[in-house]
């Protein structure tokens, strides 16, 4: 993969990487225009790597439901008598500070962790968390991509199959309610949508709705079209959850900040009208890299994509799932 200008650019991408994964809290990832990736410069590698020192942000919300950002995508924290419940496990790397984090909020062992999809920024850490005694949830898709060999072409990095601790145990295709630390959790498959086994999670009592990577708060999303995302099935779970929750609703994106229902249909609009633009222009005979240079997204790069996702990195990735 390596052409004499990615490589021109690889020093240039690791720092400026390594700068945006000191603001790791954010919810900072990884821009695909560095997936050149030489090994050490896979974006895998590189958010383990900066893992390893991410400042662990925690937030009380209400109902005892709280947040940790800063290890891969954002972490849902219910507690109580029961033990713990997780939402999403972060990478590995940062297990001390994650600890520090949920010890910070209750002595509760951690008896659940619900995986939100498969993804490893999501899962890295289901191994050690289920060792601890959490058993793992989560929609039947997520063990059958991550027990396997798994390619993610927009990554450049194939997955080995995860240790069988790591993988869920119970699972679901549709829809799942539990009841914990007097607390109901729904949870809910989205269809194909970043990939094919997210789901999200609600707290009922406190209205807190985890949508993980169906939603990136205020950022360009990746679509990972090699395990069964796609533009449309992005915007639908959009959609979904736009329909599913109210102006009081807390919103959790797998990226990004905190946020609500006005900033969901935001993203939404979004993606709705780079599709259409990226759409005429493929219909229009127009190749990738025609697609790219006519730069359909550039009337919202300021908003969308000054942080994680170029524009140029999510027309391309939007064109792919056309
Ligand atoms: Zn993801």
């Amino acid at each position: 993969m390596n052409t004499p200008d990615t490589k021109r650019i690889t020093e240039v991408s690791r720092r400026r990487f390594l700068a945006l994964a000191g603001v790791a809290a954010a919810g900072v990832w990884l821009n695909p225009r560095l997936m050149f990736a030489d090994d050490d410069t896979s974006p895998v590698i590189i958010i383990r790597k900066a893992a390893k020192t991410a400042t662990i942000n925690v937030t009380r919300l209400r109902g005892n439901v709280s947040v940790l950002e800063g290890s891969g995508g954002n972490i849902a924290v219910l507690t109580g008598p029961d033990g713990k419940v997780l939402v999403d496990a972060g990478i590995t790397a940062s297990r001390p500070r994650i600890i520090g984090a949920l010890a910070s909020l209750s002595d509760d062992p951690i008896k659940h962790l619900i995986s939100s999809h498969w993804h490893f920024d999501h899962t890295d850490g289901n191994e050690w968390l289920h060792s601890l005694g959490a058993e793992i949830t989560g929609h039947e898709n997520v063990p059958k991509r991550m027990s396997v060999n798994t390619r993610v072409e927009g990554w450049n990095f194939t997955f080995p199959p995860a240790p069988a601790s790591a993988l869920p145990t119970v699972l679901f295709s549709d829809e799942k309610s539990l009841e914990v630390n007097g607390t109901k959790l729904h949870l809910k498959y989205y269809g194909p949508c970043h990939t094919d086994s997210d789901i999200s999670v609600h707290f009922s009592e406190a209205d807190i709705l985890h949508v993980a990577d169906s939603w990136w708060n205020g950022y360009y999303p990746f679509i990972d079209y090699s395990t069964g995302g796609s533009i449309d099935g992005q915007i639908r779970g959009a959609a979904a959850n736009i329909a599913r929750v109210s102006d009081k609703t807390i919103v959790i994106p797998g990226h990004g900040s905190i946020g609500n229902k006005s900033q969901l249909i935001e993203f939404h609009d979004m993606l709705v009208a780079v599709r259409e633009k990226v759409s005429a222009l493929k219909t229009a005979g127009r190749t990738l890299e025609e697609a790219v240079a006519a730069k359909p997204t550039a009337n919202y790069d300021a908003k969308w994509g000054g942080f994680v996702i170029s524009g140029d990195a999510f027309t391309t990735n939007v064109y792919k799932t056309l």
